[in-house]
């Protein structure tokens, strides 16, 4: 194996694509298919999301997750709408102004928070502190599942936002990029987490799951769901061989490989922390309850580290971030556990 090929926990997608996807793509590659997702696998993708989310849910596969947030908040909005969203929101820091930009101007109203976590306070100050004609109208809150940090907004805060949202009069949508391992960590169901809590709009990550690329819309209010296609075909994110955009999705829901994937790069995360926070001038700055380890480290260390081959991110939540992918090796990250003991002991 070349040092290129050598695992990194820079980023979950990084990994490559796990077998359930990929056999699934193989079984759909045989003759031809129905194009634009009339296909026989479209449809089994959709019905597979309407068994997990136990609801007759809407359902769109969009290429990728910037795609899925902006398309999904655009159809919330009108253009003088606005959107209330973490000031550490992938949507506002991370999208290139997409969300703005597919929704022709829809304004994202960014609050301030601790780990990106929205609370019902914070919406009500931002949505009543203006309602005049000059300010653009808030119209939904969009909230990241787990957050950019890595933190689980727990059932009961999701019902508590939810429950301003309905006062308000804003709709709900969650940017789930990483929504399985959300899942895997509070250990409940994709109904309880999205609908049964008063979600309105999901965009469920795929790519980060494990396959090769792909982001599912999901409606749980077909109401909000009208026109939609068109939305995304106008927006360039309609496959025309989209058997292979789809099929994933059946492999991946159909064997429960998306729950597995999710709860072995959980684990690996809290394996990994575990290992080195006790270690002189290393701590954790989030709290562990995802597949994100986020490390404050002294810079001699960081430097360290990347002097042997490591590779992480640092522009996200300051310190460096170390990610947990489904196919995260005990191996590797016992390498990396090694490197910080050795690191820490020439510090010290
Ligand atoms: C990765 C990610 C996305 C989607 O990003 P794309 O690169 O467009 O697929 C959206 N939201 C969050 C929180 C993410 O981490």
């Amino acid at each position: 194996m070349s040092l290129d090929d050598a695992q990194q926990f820079a980023s979950d997608n990084y990994s490559g694509i796990c077998p359930e996807a990929w056999e699934a793509m193989a079984a759909a590659n045989t003759g031809h298919a129905p194009a634009y997702g009339e296909d026989a696998w479209t449809t089994r993708a959709a019905d597979a999301f309407r068994t997990l989310f136990e609801t007759p849910c809407e359902v769109f596969f969009a290429f990728n997750g910037t795609a899925a947030n902006a398309l999904a908040l655009a159809s919330l909005c009108q253009s003088y709408h606005s959107v209330l969203c973490a000031d550490s929101a992938h949507v506002e820091t991370d999208e290139c102004g997409a969300p703005e930009f597919f929704s022709n101007g829809s304004k994202l109203l960014t609050v301030r928070t601790e780990g990106g976590k929205l609370t019902p306070q914070a919406i009500r100050g931002l949505a009543t502190n203006r309602s005049d004609i000059h300010f653009p109208r808030p119209r939904a809150v969009t909230i990241t599942q787990p957050t950019e940090t890595g933190q689980v907004y727990t059932l009961s805060e999701i019902r508590a936002l939810s429950a301003e949202c309905r006062r308000l009069g804003l709709a709900l949508h969650m940017d789930g990029a990483r929504f399985a391992n959300a899942c895997a960590s509070l250990g409940c169901s994709a109904a309880d987490m999205t609908w049964r809590s008063g979600v309105d709009v999901l965009c469920f990550g795929g790519t980060k799951n494990g396959m090769h690329a792909g982001e599912a819309v999901v409606f749980f209010d077909a109401k909000l769901a009208e026109d939609f296609g068109y939305r995304c075909k106008q927006a360039g994110q309609l496959a025309s061989k989209m058997r292979f955009l789809s099929a994933p999705w059946v492999g991946m829901l159909e064997s429960g490989a998306w729950l597995r994937n999710a709860q072995h790069g959980n684990a690996c995360a809290a394996r990994f922390a575990a290992a080195v926070s006790g270690l002189p001038g290393v701590s954790a700055l989030f709290p562990v309850e995802a597949n994100a380890v986020f490390l404050s480290l002294p810079p001699a260390m960081a430097e360290g580290l990347r002097s042997r081959g490591w590779r992480f991110y640092t522009f996200i939540g300051g310190g460096a971030r170390f990610m947990f992918a489904w196919d995260a090796r005990d191996e590797r990250i016992d390498q990396l556990i090694a490197d910080l003991n050795a690191l820490a002991a020439v510090a010290a």
